[in-house]
C-alpha cells in the first residue's frame, strides 16, 4: 500500500455542523489520494463524558440526565446536517442505547478502567455522524472500528501499544477499506485489548492514533487540521506575538511537546520520526495556507519558544537516613515515579535533596508519595505552580515570560532554560 495520508481532526474542527462540512470540503480537496480519516469526539464531549464519568461512579441522579443532553447534542447536529437523518439518527442512538446499559453496571473498583469503557463513547458517536454525513454528501467510506485496530495492553487511560498486532490489523483492516474506493474513517484516541475491553491512548491521544496508522502503513503524511495557523512559537492565548514556525525538525517539535507545547500529542512524533513520515500542522479555517511542517530539516527561523504549563506540583525529597543522593537512592525513586508513571517535567538534585516538577496526576501522585514516605524519605511539595519552558532563550524572552514572579527552580542547558515559578 503506497502514498497513503492520513489525516486527523480534533474536537474543534468537528465540534458541529458548519465544522463537519468543513471538514466534508477539504476531502474534497483530494480527490484522488488514499486517504486515512483520523477523528477525535465532538468539540467538548470528552470532558462531557468525563463528568458522565463522575456522576456515574457518584452514583448521581444526573446521570441520565447528562446522557440525554449529549444525545440531543448527537442528533441536533445529525438532522442540521442531513435531509432525512433517520439512518443516522437510528445509529446514534443504538450508541446511546449501548451508553445506557453499560452504566448500569455498578461501577468497578477500577477507575480508570471505567473511564475507557465510557469515554470512548465519544469517538464512537463523532465517527457514525461523520461517516454517515459524509456517505450522504457524495463521499463514500468505510467506517473502522479502532477498538479492533489499534491494540494495546491493559493499561487503561494509557494503552501501550503492541505495535506488531497493530500492524496487522490497521493493514489489512485499511487495505480493505481502500480498496472499495472512498476512505477510510476511525476513531482517533481508542484501542482495545486483547480481549476486546477497549482502552484510551490518553487525553489528546487522537494525534497519537493518527501517527501509529501513519507508521504502521509507512504513510507519506500526516496532517493534523487545526484551529491555529501551524506550530506556534508560544500559546497565542498568553502571548499575543506569538509568530508561526514554518519548517520544524523531529528534534525541535520534540523538546517543545515534551515540556508541554500543546498542540501536538507527545506521543505522536516517535513514530513519524522512526520513518521519516512528515507531519504537516494546517489550519482548517484556511487550508490553502502553508501550516507548518514537522521533517527532517533545519529549523526555519530560530527564535525564543515559550511553553507554559500550569498545575505543576514542585516535590523535593530528602533521604531521611542522610545519605547522599546517589545512584543509591535515585533507583528507588525513579522506579516509584515509572510504577506511578509520574512525568518528571524537570529535576534538579543537591547532596541531600532531589527536586522534582511534574504534572498534578491526583490519586498517583499521592500514592507516590505515600510510599516514597515508607521509604524513608522526607518528602515537601509546592502546588500549583508553574512551569516556564524557554528553548532558544535570550534575556529579553526570560524578562518577557518570567518578569517578576517567584522563582523556586531554575535551569539551563545551552538551547532550553526553565523556571518553576508561583503562579
Ligand atoms: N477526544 C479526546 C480528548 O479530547 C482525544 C483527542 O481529542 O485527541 O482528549
Ligand atoms: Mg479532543
Amino acid at each position: 500500500m503506497m502514498n497513503i495520508k492520513v489525516f486527523k481532526f480534533g474536537g474543534a474542527s468537528v465540534k458541529d455542523a458548519p465544522a463537519i462540512e468543513n471538514l466534508q470540503s477539504i476531502l474534497r480537496r483530494y480527490p484522488d489520494d488514499k486517504i486515512v480519516v483520523v477523528i477525535s469526539a465532538m468539540g467538548k464531549t470528552t470532558n462531557f463524558l468525563e463528568k458522565v464519568l463522575a456522576a456515574y461512579h457518584d452514583n448521581s441522579a444526573d446521570v441520565p440526565v447528562l446522557v440525554d443532553e449529549l444525545q440531543r447534542q448527537h442528533v441536533s447536529v445529525a438532522e442540521q446536517l442531513l435531509p432525512d437523518p433517520g439512518g443516522v439518527v437510528d445509529a446514534l442512538c443504538k450508541l446511546f442505547t449501548q451508553l445506557r446499559e453499560r452504566l448500569t453496571i455498578s461501577p468497578s473498583q477500577n477507575y480508570d478502567f471505567d473511564y475507557d469503557q465510557i469515554v470512548s463513547f465519544g469517538e464512537l458517536l463523532s465517527t457514525t455522524l461523520i461517516s454517515g454525513y459524509l456517505n450522504h454528501a457524495g463521499i463514500p467510506n468505510m467506517w473502522l472500528d479502532a477498538r479492533r485496530l489499534v491494540r494495546t495492553d491493559s493499561t487503561y487511560r494509557e494503552g501501550r501499544i503492541d505495535w506488531e498486532i497493530t500492524a496487522r490489523q490497521v493493514r489489512e483492516g485499511v487495505e480493505a477499506g481502500l480498496s472499495q474506493g472512498g476512505v477510510v474513517l476511525t476513531q482517533g484516541f481508542i484501542g482495545g485489548t486483547a480481549e476486546n475491553l477497549t482502552t484510551t491512548l490518553g487525553r489528546e491521544g487522537s494525534d497519537f492514533s493518527a501517527a501509529i496508522f501513519a507508521h504502521v502503513l509507512d504513510a507519506e503524511s500526516v496532517t493534523i487540521w487545526k484551529d491555529v495557523p501551524g506550530l506556534l512559537n508560544a500559546d497565542p492565548k498568553r502571548f499575543d506575538d506569538a509568530v508561526k514556525l514554518e519548517r520544524i525538525p523531529y528534534e525541535e517539535a520534540l523538546e517543545l511537546t515534551f515540556y508541554g507545547a500543546s498542540i501536538i500529542h507527545p506521543k505522536t512524533l516517535k513514530p513519524l520520526q522512526n520513518k521519516q513520515i512528515p507531519l504537516y500542522v494546517k489550519s482548517f479555517a484556511s487550508p490553502d495556507d502553508e501550516g507548518s511542517v514537522i521533517t527532517n530539516c533545519r529549523l526555519s527561523t530560530v527564535i525564543p519558544s515559550y511553553i507554559v504549563k500550569d498545575n505543576q506540583v514542585l516535590i523535593t525529597l530528602f533521604p531521611k537516613d542522610f545519605s547522599f543522593m546517589g545512584v543509591d537512592n535515585l533507583s528507588i525513586i525513579f522506579s516509584l515515579l515509572a510504577k506511578y508513571r509520574v512525568k518528571i517535567n524537570m529535576m534538579q538534585n543537591s547532596a541531600l535533596s532531589l527536586s522534582i516538577c511534574t504534572d498534578n496526576v491526583g490519586d498517583r501522585l499521592k500514592k507516590c508519595m505515600a510510599e516514597l514516605r515508607k521509604n524513608n524519605y522526607k518528602v515537601k511539595y509546592n502546588a500549583p505552580v508553574q512551569l516556564i519552558t524557554i528553548r532558544h532563550y535570550t534575556p529579553e524572552a526570560v524578562e518577557k515570560a518570567v518578569g517578576i514572579k517567584k522563582l523556586l527552580m531554575r535551569q539551563t542547558s545551552r538551547a532550553t532554560v526553565q523556571f518553576v515559578v508561583e503562579p
